[in-house]
Parts: C-alpha cells; structure tokens; sequence
C-alpha cells in the first residue's frame, strides 16, 4: 500500500482557536498558500483573523467540513476535547486532527485513540516560542503519534516552524511540552527568590543577573527576563502567566498519575496556581516576580 499524500497547499486547513497564537500560525498557513478557514468562539477573535486575511466561519462544524486538516489552538485540553469530540461526525473521511494546544497528554491519549477507532488521524504538536516566533514561523514543534500521519504534516509545520521533533507515540508531545514548562518555570522562580535574597542583602540586582548569566547559575530566566522584564518591573514578556499555571500543574499532574515522586514540582504547581489565582487572567507570567516579592516573611 502506497503512503497516504502529504498535506501541500491549496489543501483546506480548519483552525479552531483563533487567539494570541491561532490567528500568527494560521496567518503562516495562509501566507503558505494554504486554504484557511478560522473559528472562534469569540466574535472579536473571528473578526481579527477576517482582517488578516483569513476565511472565517460562524459556526465549528462549518469550518471542519470541507478540511483536510483540523488543527485545535485552545487554552487547554478541556477545551480542545469539548470543541473536537462533538465534530468528529463532521469531519471530511481522511481528515488529520492536529492538537497544537499544550494539553495534558493523558487526555489526549484518550481523546486521539476515539479518533482513530472512526478512521482519522490524530497528531499532537504543541509549540514552543511565543507569539513573536508563531507570528515570524520559527517556532519549536514538539510533535507525537504515527509517523506517517506527521510526515503528511511535514508542508504544515515547516510552514510555521523551524525545529520539528518527534516524539513518539500519541501524547508524548504533550508530556515533553509541559516537562519543558516546568524546567522553564522552576528556573524563573529559582533566579527570582535567589535575586531577592541577594538584594535583601545589598547586592546589585542587574550586576547578579550578569554574574548567573556567566556562571552555572544561568538560565533561560536569567538570560532573557531578569533584567528585561522582573528587575524592570515592566512585567511584558508576553506569555500569560495562567499558561504557565496550567503546564506546571499538568507537569504535576502527570508525575502523580505515573506514581513519580516530584516534591519541587508539587511546590512549583502550588506556587504557579496561586500567583494565577491573585493575580488574575491578564497577568503576564514574569510578574509571579511581584506575587514573591509580596509573600510575608
Ligand atoms: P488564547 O487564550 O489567546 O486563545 C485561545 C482561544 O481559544 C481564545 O480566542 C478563545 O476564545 C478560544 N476558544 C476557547 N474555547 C473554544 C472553543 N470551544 N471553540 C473555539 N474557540 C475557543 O491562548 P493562546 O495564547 O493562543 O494559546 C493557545 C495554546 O497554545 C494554549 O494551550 C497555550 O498554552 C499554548 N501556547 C501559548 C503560547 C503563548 O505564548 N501564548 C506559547 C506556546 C504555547
């Protein structure tokens, strides 16, 4: 049996979430020469992909119907199982769901295998690199299921990222992308309390962040946001601090459904969860450096 065609353009794409990342990563598609079709649930967030360029439909199933490609950008695997499970029998015989969301992998296991047993294909692929990265194609793709199915994707994610790796079977995505965010936010909280002991003591705040960023103590903390956004206080690297929340917590979440003991990353998911808590759906993920500042003594 010949392999099943790769994805190239004109090929029909549906995007469903059309967010901070969704509308930069469709817009590559289209830029591609691929055939977009956005849904949202927000009325704002259809409009604005409508002004880039974008076909939009009012309605999932109306997006999906004709695509060869279904990809979810949705805050979290609750969201995507919610929008994807009702469209299955809505979606074109041959059609690849792609969850490029950072969802918890068990979840997607499930999710993907109810897929498959109708004859789709389903691939998780979330992304690392922010928003500038989607906008500007180079993002990390951190992709996991049935090699065939991602070598079909291959036109797809070149078009909107520049390292694509492979994971292995359905879910192991998910897992490395959030095993990725917890290493990412237990080095912010490290270089942040480290930073606020030191000043307490009369160091130099700026001079510290150049001496981690020549020692062992350098991170990617203490490279791109110590002084640019938590010493300045300007707080604006651009990833939402209920994100990060959400990827320890599923980093958490997925070492207890393993039987892993992880008493850091129990202590970072609690720390995470209640910065998100106090501080609110706008909060920028630097500023858990203004929640530790103000925790009492
Ligand atoms: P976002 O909150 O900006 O966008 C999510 C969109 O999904 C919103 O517009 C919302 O209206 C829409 N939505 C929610 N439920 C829906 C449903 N049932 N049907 C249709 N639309 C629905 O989030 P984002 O920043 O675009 O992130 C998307 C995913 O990518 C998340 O899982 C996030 O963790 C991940 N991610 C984000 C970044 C980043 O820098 N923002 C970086 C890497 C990965």
């Amino acid at each position: 049996m010949s392999a099943k065609p790769a994805i190239i353009p004109p090929a029909p794409v549906a995007v469903i979430g059309l967010g901070n990342m969704g509308i930069p990563m469709a817009c590559r598609l289209l830029k591609a020469g691929y055939r977009v079709t956005g849904f949202d649930l927000s009325e704002p967030a259809r409009r604005k992909f409508a002004a880039a360029g974008g076909d939009i439909a009012d309605r999932a199933e109306a997006a999906v119907k004709s695509a060869d490609v279904v990809i979810a950008l949705l805050p979290d695997g609750r969201a995507v199982r919610e929008a994807l499970a009702p469209l299955q029998k809505h979606l074109k015989a041959g059609c690849i769901v792609v969850d490029m969301s950072s969802s918890e992998p068990l979840g997607t296991r499930a999710l993907g295998e109810s897929f498959l047993a109708e004859g789709f294909e389903f691939v998780d692929a979330p992304v690392s690199g922010g928003v500038k990265r989607a906008a500007n194609g180079t993002l990390a793709i951190i992709t996991g299921g049935d090699p065939a199915s991602i070598d079909r994707l291959d036109p797809i994610f070149s078009a909107m990222g520049r390292s694509i790796f492979r994971t292995g079977a359905l879910g192991s995505g998910h897992a490395m992308k959030a095993l990725n965010n917890y290493v990412s936010a237990a080095g912010l909280i490290a270089a942040v309390e480290a930073t606020a002991i030191g000043v307490k003591f009369g160091l130099d705040p700026n001079l510290m962040a150049d001496i981690f960023n020549a020692s062992t103590g350098r991170n990617n903390t203490t490279e791109v946001k110590l002084k640019q956004f938590i010493i300045s206080k300007t707080f604006a690297a651009g990833f939402p601090l209920r994100l990060m929340a959400k990827d320890v917590r599923t980093a958490d979440d997925l070492a207890r459904a393993l039987a892993v003991p992880v008493p850091l990353a129990d202590t970072c998911a609690k720390l995470w969860d209640a910065a998100s808590q106090s501080l609110g759906e706008a909060a920028d993920h630097t500023e858990i450096g203004r929640y530790i500042e103000r925790l009492k003594a």
